[in-house]
């Protein structure tokens, strides 16, 4: 009976050193799994790797350079062992109006989300594939404006689109390869950065809670369980959907509320 155990599973968590991504690699790894975290940066990627419970493994890398990305990848295989389970986490976003947008900013927030999120999935994909099928997910992190659109983040929300079409793709193409590819749509997540960049007024944070159905921003850790869900066994009919943590933010349209 699948009961949410994850031994056995080794992860790949992109952005895995700061936020949801630190979240998801230490649930990952408090279910038995096995987790190597990349990023850009070494620091926080050490600290989450001395906080998991069980074995880890930390490398830089910028999931925009594919062969970076195989690197990372045999890296973590040889310390670890093959790469079941990919979480595609890592993005950049700013606010911005489209019409000041420069080309670098449009390149940078595409380059992180879309063809990172991309190159990952085929290096895991080739190397699953590879090795004869097998038990694998990818677990793809977007965000609810993939599909409403996202005033002051067109960069973001064209990206993230991308990669909720790449998910349903990659279900398919893969699924006679043992490879589920599910994403996760979190609505407003209160973590330190979004806390310091995005409500850090009051009345900012008050009228952003006036939108959202349960009235509380969301926790990391929900966003964590809902990977660890995705990638269990539990899940195992599970491919190609997209799950949002919102408390129902995105449905939020009513003109006659109650
Ligand atoms: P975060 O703390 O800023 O995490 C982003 C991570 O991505 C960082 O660890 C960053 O590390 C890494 N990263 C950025 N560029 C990279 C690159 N080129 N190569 C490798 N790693 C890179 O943000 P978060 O709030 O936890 O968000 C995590 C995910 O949830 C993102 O996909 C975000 O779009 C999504 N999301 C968040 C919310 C929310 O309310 N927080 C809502 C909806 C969706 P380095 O800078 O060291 O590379």
């Amino acid at each position: 009976m699948p009961d949410g155990d994850l031994t056995g599973r080794v992860a790949f968590v992109t952005g895995g050193g700061t936020g949801i991504g630190r979240a998801m690699a230490l649930e990952l790894s408090r279910r038995g799994a096995k987790v190597a975290v990349v990023g850009r940066r070494r620091e926080p990627l050490d600290e989450t790797v001395a906080m998991l419970d069980g074995p880890g493994f930390a490398t830089q890398c910028d999931v925009r350079e594919p062969e970076t990305v195989g690197g990372a990848f045999d890296a973590a295989e040889d310390l670890l062992g093959p790469v079941t389970t990919l979480v595609n986490n890592a993005a950049g976003n700013f606010l911005v109006h489209a019409e000041d947008l420069s080309p670098n900013g449009w390149r940078a927030v595409i380059g992180i989300v879309l063809d990172g999120t991309f190159y990952c999935s085929r290096e895991l994909g080739r190397r699953v594939i590879a090795r004869g099928g097998d038990n694998a997910q990818i677990v793809n992190i977007v965000a609810t404006y993939a599909w409403t659109g996202g005033p002051g983040t067109v960069h973001s929300a064209a990206a993230k689109a991308g990669v909720v079409n790449l998910t349903r793709t990659l279900a398919v193409e893969w699924a006679s390869h043992g490879i589920r590819v599910n994403a996760i749509a979190p609505g407003p997540i209160d973590t330190e950065e979004t806390r310091k960049r995005l409500w850090a007024d009051d009345a900012v944070r008050e009228a952003l809670l006036q939108k959202i159905p349960l009235r509380r921003f969301g926790r990391e850790e929900e966003i964590a369980r809902a990977c660890a869900y995705l990638v269990s066994d539990d899940a195992a009919y599970v491919t190609g959907g997209v799950l949002a943590v919102d408390g129902g933010a995105w449905l939020e349209k009513g003109m006659f509320g109650p």
